[in-house]
């Protein structure tokens, strides 16, 4: 697993109850999804009615989940989880559907994986909270339909486009996240660190952010790892220079790259000569599948700024060769 990855790793637990923001209030950066969120949650507590239904998306580690969790807090009602892939049958999701409370949330996690027989039997639901769904096969068949309570769907997903426009229309709410900024990132690994009882300086606590791809999942696994080093190898506290040794040990560089990333721009740098390069010619080039480098690397490193996609196939920008330290005049800017 790659340290720097922004989606859960094998053995880290789904849910950080240690560190994971409760309320709204304690939710850090993404003003205007918070803005707006208050809100809307405020209103609807007051008519003492569900908050809409709301879909949540962008990248993956960057609070989709969190926020879920946080809108049920301040509703003061229940949650639900589940996600995409494991409602396998309609009957999975008509489960959870008349396992609900009123007004409660209900979690569906990876949404655009919906398989289309299911999200039929979303559509009754959401839109006049009715299940609507055929039990049995063949001449035994029949079709049921039952009340649900109002609940609310929170949906989250890292990849709207996928979303089939009838569910979409569904959301009264939809809401993006963004990357966080530098300033954000520190806060939150400030008040991890706080929460994990680690002694941290705001240099120390920035020294991680910034090499956490805008991502809080990541900035929140670095710091532990981070701790481990200020542990054994310092006196326990974390300053900028303890997270800089810690964070050159584990190969992630200034900029959050680890040795993939490097990999990547070094072959076109030197040996496509900054390209334009294919993918599958890079992929050939560093051992790495396509979709490896279609889904996984290249992303952060194209939104960067660091290689670009075009007509002609990959480009390393400038930027790229002044990261290695690459005389740029080598490389005419594209
Ligand atoms: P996603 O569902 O988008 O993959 P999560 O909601 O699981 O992301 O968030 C990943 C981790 O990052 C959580 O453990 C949480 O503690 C932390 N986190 C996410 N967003 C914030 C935020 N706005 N403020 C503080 N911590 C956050």
């Amino acid at each position: 697993d790659r340290l720097i990855a922004a989606a859960p790793q094998t053995g880290e637990p789904p849910i950080d109850y240690a560190i994971r923001p409760r309320r709204l209030a304690d939710y850090i950066g993404q003003p205007a999804v918070r803005e707006q969120l208050d809100i809307f949650i405020s209103a609807a507590r007051n008519r003492g009615e569900s908050l809409d239904h709301t879909l949540v998306f962008g990248p993956p580690g960057l609070g989709k989940t969190t926020l879920a969790h946080i809108i049920a807090a301040e509703m003061q009602v229940d949650l639900k989880s589940t996600s995409g892939p494991v409602l396998e049958r309609p009957g999975d999701l008509a489960a959870m559907l008349t396992n609900l409370q009123p007004g409660d949330v209900l979690f569906i996690d990876e949404i655009h994986r919906l398989s289309p027989v299911v999200e039929e039997v979303l559509y009754p639901a959401m839109e006049d909270f009715q299940l609507d769904i055929m039990i049995g096969d063949g001449p035994a068949a029949r079709s049921i339909k039952l009340d649900l309570p109002r609940f609310t769907l929170v949906g989250a997903t890292t990849r709207a486009g996928l979303l089939t426009s009838p569910l979409r229309d569904r959301f009264g709410i939809v809401q993006r996240l963004e990357f966080y900024n530098l300033a954000e990132l520190t806060e939150i690994v400030a008040r991890s660190a706080r929460l994990l009882e680690i002694e941290a300086d705001r240099e120390g606590a920035a020294e991680i952010a910034r090499r956490a791809r805008g991502t809080p999942r990541i900035a929140n696994r670095l710091l532990r790892r981070v701790r481990d080093f200020a542990e054994v190898r310092g006196n326990g506290f974390l300053d900028a220079s303890i997270a800089d040794q810690a964070l050159n040990l584990l190969h992630v560089d200034s900029h959050g790259l680890d040795h993939m990333d490097r990999r990547l721009l070094l072959a076109m740098i030197e040996k496509f000569e900054g390209g334009p390069v294919g993918v599958d010619s890079l992929a050939a080039a560093i051992s790495e599948e396509r979709d490896t480098i279609e889904d996984v690397i290249e992303p952060y490193l194209i939104q960067q700024g660091f290689m670009m996609r075009t007509a002609r196939g990959r480009v390393v920008t400038q930027q790229a060769h002044l990261h290695f330290g690459f005389d740029a005049e080598r490389y005419p800017p594209i």
